[in-house]
């Protein structure tokens, strides 16, 4: 499946007001980048994007929200929480990531292209009034960027959505969006016990939504074979069940081993068959391929992204040998266990 990647020049503007460091700073696009043109070459298409529309974060956010975030960079900046900062021009990058995630939802069904947005800030703690689900901080997002592409996707009469995320942390914030909601089919791979604290297995959606929302809560030390096991096991199934109609990713590669923390093992191996394994379901589909960057600060976007787009370029799943370990094997039959009682998998 061909791939374009899109970037905006004002996600570079997104910095701290102070000038201090961040891990989520502007030098993460430039490893995106340069990974991607050395790696992959002519294969993937860039594309600058300055799609803008401020009503595009209205979709899902509360008013008075956005209203704090515009006021705040209007203002010169500064810290939403202790994680969590804009700048002046953080609010036109804020902007700009929510609009080219909604929109490539309407080029990638168009023209039958995989886009992956590289966006910042990222999205996916950001829930609908800021920090998701009661967590401590926002995790360094401001509008969610997904689940905007989400709703434009529902907008467009593509139910259901299927989100998958496998960044490091649980997307709380495209949750608490979509709790209660059963057009947004939400899959998301996390290690445990680590900030924001939540994504729990039995966490499976609000009234009349139960069964949408699947988090596969990883413990330490999960690797390569746990990881293609699981979401072979799992999605396959899920996708036959739900029949999503557009496929929708919050790539984060902080999940790559020693990219942010230690705790998963995962490698090139992982993230290529991801993405030929999304590749491939969007495909029998028909379903339109978007992904959004989440978290990933160092190894994880040298080697982890371009190893996930080069999955989706080849839509080649096919890992050979997978052994999974004890863990990995009960891990998924709790979680299946958990959707059964709501939905015939
Ligand atoms: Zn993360």
């Amino acid at each position: 499946m061909e791939v374009e990647l899109w970037v905006s020049k004002v996600f570079w503007r997104h910095r701290t007001p102070d000038g201090s460091f961040h891990p989520e700073n502007p030098r993460r696009l430039d490893i995106v980048v340069n990974a991607v043109r050395n790696e992959l070459g002519e294969a993937v298409r860039f594309r600058n994007v300055e799609l803008y529309d401020e009503r595009t974060p209205l979709r899902i956010h509360d008013p008075s929200y956005v209203e704090r975030v515009r006021r705040l960079c209007e203002a010169g900046g500064g810290w939403i929480d202790s994680d969590t900062y804009v700048s002046r021009d953080s609010w036109g990058a804020a902007v700009v990531a929510a609009t080219s995630s909604s929109k490539a939802v309407e080029e990638a069904r168009s023209r039958g292209v995989a886009i992956f947005v590289a966006t910042r800030p990222p999205g996916h703690h950001a829930g609908k009034s800021g920090k998701g689900l009661g967590a401590a901080t926002q995790g360094f997002c401001i509008f969610n960027n997904v689940a905007c592409a989400a709703s434009r996707a529902l907008e467009l009469g593509l139910s259901p959505v299927l989100i998958v995320d496998f960044d490091l942390h649980h997307g709380n914030g495209t949750q608490d969006i979509f709790w209660s909601d059963p057009r947004v089919v939400h899959f998301d791979a996390h290690l445990h016990g680590i900030y924001p604290g939540t994504g729990w297995v039995s966490d499976v959606g609000g009234e009349g939504a139960e069964g949408t929302k699947i988090n596969l809560a990883v413990g330490y030390g999960f690797g390569d074979d746990d990881y293609v096991y699981a979401f072979k096991e799992l999605l396959p199934p899920i996708v036959d069940y739900f029949s999503p109609r557009a496929i929708l990713v919050s790539a984060g590669f902080d999940s790559y081993e020693d990219d942010y923390l230690e705790g998963l093992y995962l490698t090139e191996r992982f993230f290529r068959f991801v993405g030929g394994f999304l590749a491939s379901i969007a495909r029998e589909r028909g379903a339109p391929l978007v992904a959004v960057l989440e978290g990933g600060y160092s190894v994880g976007l040298s080697r982890g992204l371009p190893a996930f787009l080069e999955g989706i370029l080849s839509e080649e799943s096919e890992v050979g040998c997978v052994e999974p370990s004890p863990r990995a094997r009960s891990l998924v039959e709790e979680v299946r266990a958990e959707l059964r009682r709501y939905v015939a998998l």
